[in-house]
């Protein structure tokens, strides 16, 4: 199959907006939050764990800490308590403080609206900077790269990375900046509802038409894994 040119991967770019636009129009943000800092405190939280989980765990865990200066004073056992429903809590725990008490020392208990300043702070990756800055703040910085994202844009055939900054790098070069926050919900919709990791459901799947792995990704899991020469001996 001839490689595609970037201005045709561009094109088809512009028309998978546009079906996933018509297919998530209310595509957000799935975790629940009202301030920066909560929506700080819940990305750091939803690390290897379902936004429905984190947003059980959160309406409590935010009347409890409503400040950084509360989450930086608590004794750490009883911010472990609070989020112990998730997995690697006490890990989670010890970054929400750490980030806590960055915020309270350096930036007057607030959160920084810039990249810089937030990939500084314990337990914020760039992910995690993007989902803030995107979300809470409403600027464009990049684009939030998760495993819906990387599975997705491989699949789409827009990158043949799998690590996310090299992801990120292919999408910002795809996507219109005005976009780059809506493009990441969108993937992480369709990867929820319809492009699963086990079984993608490419036989009613609004980007058939677009997808160079449409029916192949499905395909790819049904088949038994080779049996090496080793193994086919009596
Ligand atoms: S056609 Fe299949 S592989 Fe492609 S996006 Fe849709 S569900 Fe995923």
């Amino acid at each position: 199959m001839p490689r595609e040119t970037n201005s045709g991967k561009r094109e088809r770019l512009d028309h998978l907006l546009r079906a996933l636009k018509r297919a998530y129009p209310d595509a957000h943000c799935e975790l629940n939050f009202s301030n920066p800092l909560e929506l700080l405190v819940a990305t750091i939280l939803s690390a290897q764990c379902t936004d429905k989980l984190v947003n059980r765990v959160t309406p409590a865990l935010f009347r409890q800490y409503p400040s950084a200066v509360d989450y930086a004073a608590a004794p750490l056992a009883d911010l472990e308590n609070a989020i112990r429903q998730l997995g690697f809590f006490r890990n989670k725990a010890r970054s929400i403080q750490g980030c806590c008490r960055a915020l309270v020392e350096r930036h007057h208990g607030q959160v920084p609206n810039t990249m810089d300043a937030l990939v500084q702070l314990d337990g914020v990756g760039r992910k995690t900077a993007n989902v803030v800055l995107g979300n809470a703040f409403n600027l464009s910085e990049g684009i939030v790269v998760d495993t819906h994202v990387t599975r997705l844009s491989n699949r789409l055939g827009l990158t043949r990375h799998t690590d996310a900054v090299k992801i990120e790098q292919d999408l910002l070069t795809l996507v219109p900046r005005e976009d780059w926050t809506l493009f990441s919900h969108l993937l992480i919709w369709h990867g929820r509802r319809r492009c699963s990791a086990r079984s993608p459901d490419c036989l009613n799947c609004e980007l058939r038409q677009l997808c160079p792995s449409v029916d192949k990704a499905s395909a790819k899991r049904r088949v038994p894994p080779a049996r090496s020469a080793a193994q086919s001996l009596p």
